[in-house]
């Protein structure tokens, strides 16, 4: 059961305090606490409650993560800069190595790799494809294990998409530490607070992304463990995210003190920069709520069904008003359960043809109309809920 948090996950200290409240959401038959707090030391912006470790529910994520390994190469060809010159090591480390892909391709250039991917049918994936997977979640004895089979530490550790899934964050990256070698660099890439926020990301919080970090707070969370960030910049991924090189024994960096400095300058510390992000839900929810009202719609259905989604069905109170969800994902003739509600495939929209859709994978409306254009033309509608509520087709925008 998921159970309060009572310390922060970056600096444990016990004073967290409200900033974003956000109704429950729903998981299969659970309920999950869903907003934000921040530590009142730190910064560290978290959820309120941490569900336990979940290997079911890990490795659905997992699963459903194809921009993942597109990530991790990117950020491992970005961190090249920060590799360290010297050194005996040539063994890269991917925590979250999905089927491996970046380890396949960081082995062709020679060097010597090791997933570790706590998802069963992925880890079996990456060995059977010749990149050597540990299965399991990164920690001091994962670490150890990969210092007795390679002989050595790490030159270079990569996580992407990883640290704000994690609940023990003092252990991962202590293990981190263990693993690599005295000259190795630690890679983290994590969606940035500042986006999170600023761009009314609502479906980036869900009950997985335990963290929401800002620099300062990844700088607190790493320094605890004996990192210092020696590069560190915002990248376009994932909506907005931070990516970071990390290293033992040296103190936080130039371009890390920028960033803090902005985010004072932003006011991340204070109460008032989290109240847009409320005011523009409130706002959208009862215009969602107005609209769906005043068109006297009998068949809604919703647009996306992955993790995020669900917290939007909660936010906009959608549970009682969509009969079934569509995804793009599902193959024709095949359906999903996921929120208490069916998901069908897009074809299925066609077919079904709802009056309208609310497309809760609202960052891509664009996109989703484009690829469904059948459905639009037939004379149905998507109301996209987020930041402006809008139509697109019938009875809005022309497709
Ligand atoms: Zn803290």
């Amino acid at each position: 059961m998921p159970h309060a948090l009572r310390r922060c996950l970056a600096c444990a200290s016990p004073s967290l305090v409200e900033r974003v409240a956000l109704h429950d959401a729903r998981t299969g038959t659970r309920s999950v606490a869903l907003g934000l707090v921040q530590c009142a030391r730190c910064g560290h912006v978290q959820l309120p409650a941490s569900a336990e470790r979940d290997r079911a529910l890990h490795t659905i994520a997992a699963d459903v993560t194809p921009s993942r390994p597109a990530a991790a190469m990117d950020a491992w060809l970005s961190a090249q800069r920060t590799l360290p010159k010297s050194g005996e090591s040539k063994l890269l480390v991917d925590v979250g190595s999905s089927k491996g892909e970046m380890l396949l391709a960081a082995s062709r250039i020679g060097w010597r790799v090791c997933g570790v991917e706590p998802a069963a049918e992925l880890a079996q994936a990456a060995n059977a494809a010749g990149a050597p997977s540990i299965c399991a979640y990164f920690d001091e004895s994962v670490a150890r294990e990969i210092r007795e089979r390679y002989g050595s530490g790490a030159r270079a550790i990569v996580a992407t998409n990883v640290i704000a899934n994690v609940e023990q964050l003092d252990e991962f990256l202590g293990a981190a530490g263990t693993a690599l070698d005295e000259s190795g660099v630690l890679i983290v890439e994590t969606q940035y607070l500042r986006d999170t926020i600023e761009g009314v990301m609502l479906d980036t919080i869900h009950h997985d992304h335990l963290s929401y970090f800002s620099a300062e707070s990844l700088g607190a969370a790493l320094g605890r463990a004996g990192f210092g960030i020696v590069d560190i910049e915002r990248v376009p991924a994932k909506g907005g995210s931070l990516r970071a090189a990390a290293r033992l024994g040296v103190g936080h960096g130039e371009k890390h003190a920028a960033l803090v400095a902005e985010e004072r300058r932003a006011g991340l510390r204070d109460a008032e920069y989290f109240a847009p992000f409320s005011r523009t839900l409130q706002q959208c929810a009862s215009e969602l709520d107005r609209l769906l009202g005043s068109q006297a719609y009998e068949r809604v259905a919703g647009y996306g069904s992955s993790i995020g989604c669900g917290t939007v069905i909660a936010q906009f109170a959608l549970e009682g008003r969509l009969e079934f969800l569509v995804d793009e994902s599902i193959g024709e003739g095949r359906e999903d359960r996921a929120f208490g509600l069916r998901v069908l495939s897009a074809g299925e929209l066609v077919r079904s043809a709802p009056e309208a859709v609310v497309v809760l994978a609202w960052r891509f409306a664009d996109q989703i109309a484009t690829k469904t254009r059948e459905y639009l033309e037939g004379g149905g509608a998507f109301i996209v809920p987020l930041r402006e509520v809008h139509v697109i087709g019938r009875k809005g925008s022309a497709v």
